[in-house]
């Protein structure tokens, strides 16, 4: 199964991720608030993700990486 971890403290919450995301599972956490005061993206159905790194290449800020 493929990873997808965020370094959510560079995250600004601009969603490019969530629309980038194929299998629609990249959300932003607005239960979650990062030390700049941004909702930061994330995943919560890491099982579903097909690791096509598509929300990492989106990512302006290089906040993604993804494992395979
Ligand atoms: S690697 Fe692909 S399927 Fe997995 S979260 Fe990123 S965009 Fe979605
Ligand atoms: S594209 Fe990057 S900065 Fe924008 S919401 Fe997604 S992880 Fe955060």
């Amino acid at each position: 199964m493929a990873k997808v971890t965020f370094d959510i403290d560079r995250c600004k919450g601009c969603k490019h991720c969530v629309v980038a995301c194929p299998k629609k599972i990249v959300v932003i956490r607005e239960d979650v608030l990062n030390k700049n005061g941004y909702h930061p993206a994330g995943v919560l159905e890491m099982e579903k993700c097909i690791g096509c790194a598509s929300c990492a290449t989106m990512c302006p800020d290089c906040v993604i990486t993804v494992e395979r």
